[in-house]
């Protein structure tokens, strides 16, 4: 029989009650972030952290992000160095995540194995209750199936997991959009930027004082193969030692095939193929209020607007309505423009 659909719990002072009491007994709740909403459970209980992966089907392969309270308690589960507690010091509370050597407490299982451990001190007043009530570190990937659309709603993550999880607590729509910032610090006299984010990589060198390494694989290349403006991640392959674990070419994906493209092309020539999708960056200046397929992501033409939005639109297109999506990369290279870019680029990756 299938399982009844999980229930979206307001954020009353009871609700949190109870569902910091469910994450302290090891069960899931999907909670709010200021990226993206995740799927939390006891860091410290492997058994917890199992059905993390179970609910998302996610390869055990790929280690999870764990969230906690203050840096006091990010102390416990990972071995701070001097850069890390500057970057600390800066960035949190909020959506940067610090990989570093892991604190013998954190079960194989979170890490998938490895002896570092990615943790950040989240800026959502909701998850702050949550961690301060349950009083436990808390893993959280993004709080759907693997390799889909990350959500940004509580009814994204019903529509996504709602009968492979139970508790499900609504902090209304994602405050950035997209995932966290993650900067590996294992060794912090090479930092690298594995994951753009938010928090930009010159906010991040200005704070180190120094330029950290290329993110592997995440940033997308043109694809000679192609035509001229078509984009695709890069396919050669690096060193596999050198893979960030998890990152993967394609993720963030819509089931309807998606292009991303340098310039897409004018309104008038979009509204000639009306099974495609076209989703711009800005209002194009020209569109017939007449065309179906025409969407933007932002009417501001400011990155940080269309982070918000990016996910919601993908979901949104992706209900069988269109034979493919044209997206267009995101102009600029500053700000959040980076980190769309790399979901966009992944999102595209067959
Ligand atoms: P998310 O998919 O948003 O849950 O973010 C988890 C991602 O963080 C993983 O897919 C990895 O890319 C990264 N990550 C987590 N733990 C580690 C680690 N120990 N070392 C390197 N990257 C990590
Ligand atoms: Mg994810």
């Amino acid at each position: 029989m299938a399982r009844p659909l999980a229930r979206i719990h307001r954020p009353t002072p009871r609700n949190l009650a109870r569902l910091s009491a469910v994450l302290a007994r090891g069960g899931l709740v999907a909670v709010p972030t200021e990226t993206v909403y995740g799927l939390a459970a006891d860091a410290l209980d492997a058994a917890a952290c199992a059905k993390i992966f179970r609910a998302k089907g996610r390869p055990s392969t790929d280690p999870l992000i764990v969230h906690v309270r203050s840096l006091a308690q990010a102390d416990e589960v990972a071995v701070f160095n001097p850069a890390a507690r500057l970057l600390a010091a800066a960035f949190w509370p909020g959506p940067l995540t610090l990989v570093l050597p892991k604190r013998t407490c954190v079960p194989a299982i979170v890490t998938a194995g490895l002896d570092s451990v990615a943790v950040r001190v989240p800026r959502h007043p909701l998850l702050r209750v949550l961690l301060r009530l349950c009083g436990r570190p808390l893993a959280a990937p993004s709080a759907n199936p693997f390799g889909y659309i990350s959500p940004t709603t509580a009814e994204h993550v019903r529509a996504g997991l709602g009968r492979r999880i139970t508790y499900i607590l609504d902090g209304g729509a994602s405050a950035i959009g997209v995932e966290s910032t993650i900067v590996d610090l294992r060794d912090p006299a090479r930092p690298a930027l594995l994951r753009p984010g938010s928090i930009s990589r010159a906010q991040l060198e200005n704070v180190l004082g120094c330029s950290m390494r290329a993110p592997h694989r995440s940033a997308p290349a043109v694809n000679t193969a192609a035509s001229s403006t078509q984009l695709a991640p890069r396919s050669s392959r690096p060193d596999s030692s050198q893979i960030a674990p998890g990152l993967l070419p394609r993720h963030y994906s819509p089931r309807t095939p998606l292009t991303l493209m340098k310039k897409l092309p004018g309104p008038t020539r979009a509204a000639r193929e009306p099974r495609t999708a076209f989703l711009y960056f800005q209002r194009p200046p020209s569109a017939p209020a007449t065309a179906k397929n025409l969407f933007w992501l932002t009417p501001t033409g400011r990155p940080a607007d269309a982070a918000r939005t990016l996910y919601a639109c993908l979901r949104a297109l992706d209900h069988g309505r269109w034979q493919g999506i044209r997206a267009e990369w995101i102009p600029g290279t500053t700000g959040l423009a980076p980190a769309l870019n790399d979901r966009l680029a992944r999102a595209a990756a067959r």
